[in-house]
């Protein structure tokens, strides 16, 4: 009997390992279950797409489906989100985005690739219109939408990490005027000493990105006043200023 092998989360790490599953057993079924629309495509360009450097959002997907399901026989099931794990009965419920059938998928191998979720911050306003995290290609579309819908020319960014700082060069090639926040004091934490980030700082600086470091977010509130009422308000604490 041919291995079943289920993997969860169609992200990079879900679609390598389902595909180098084929590559290695070319009998085993295959179920590959996203709870995205969208076969997998490359978050680290969803910036460049924002910027129109990459010239589409659909320029980033890596392979469309009939590369799945007919050259590799995995049975793909985008928009299905894995629900529950029996261990005992070796089996996953999953559900449909449409729909709400509940069906399970047998496994002799379980595969979690679920990746991360962005942080949010509990802030008083966090859940205002306007206010967006950076993970998905719906959030892209939900903010290039709420920019444009807003006549939009201010956008803040809380983390100077490198999603934010990639925002940052994005927003900026879209012609906003940006504010970046950031909670150490300096940028890019993660992956850079600070005199190294110091020099990619002073010249986004010279970009037009406004700094607050040492700042963390207090409050998000929609300005008052009819001509921006969509928009949002971060405020930041500057310790340094
Ligand atoms: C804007 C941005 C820029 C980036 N730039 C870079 C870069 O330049 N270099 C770099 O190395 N990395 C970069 N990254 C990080 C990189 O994209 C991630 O490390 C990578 O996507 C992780 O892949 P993954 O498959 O492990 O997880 P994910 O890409 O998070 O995929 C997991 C998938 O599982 C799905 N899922 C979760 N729970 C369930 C469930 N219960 N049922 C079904 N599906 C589920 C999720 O919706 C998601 O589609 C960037 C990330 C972002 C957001």
């Amino acid at each position: 009997m041919p291995k079943r092998i289920v993997i969860i989360g169609c992200g990079v790490s879900g679609t390598t390992a389902a595909f180098h599953a084929r590559k290695t057993d070319r009998a085993a079924q295959i179920t590959l279950l996203g709870d995205e629309e969208l076969p997998e495509y490359s978050r680290c360009g969803l910036p460049y797409a924002f910027s129109h450097v990459v010239p589409s959002l659909e320029a980033l997907i890596g392979h469309d489906e009939a590369f799945y399901e007919q050259m590799n026989r995995i049975d793909l099931r985008l928009g299905w989100k894995a629900t529950r794990i029996n261990k005992e009965g070796q089996n996953v419920e999953a559900v449909p985005a449409k729909g709400n059938q509940t069906k399970t998928f047998e496994y002799d191998a379980l595969i979690l690739t679920t990746g991360a979720q962005p942080s949010t911050i509990p802030v008083p306003g966090s859940e205002l219109k306007g206010v967006f995290t950076i993970r998905t290609m719906n959030d892209i579309e939900r903010l290039t939408n709420h920019l444009a819908e807003n006549s939009a020319k201010r956008v803040a960014i809380i983390g100077a990490g490198l999603t934010g700082s990639e925002m940052a060069e994005a927003l900026l090639e879209r012609g906003m005027a940006v504010l970046e926040a950031e909670i150490v004091p300096e940028i890019l934490p993660a992956i850079l000493d600070p005199d190294m980030a110091s020099i990619i700082r002073t010249q986004a600086e010279r970009h037009g990105v406004e700094y607050h470091l040492q700042s963390s977010l207090e409050e998000t509130e929609h300005p008052v006043g009819p001509e921006r009422r969509s928009s949002s308000r971060t405020i930041g604490r500057n310790k340094d200023r």
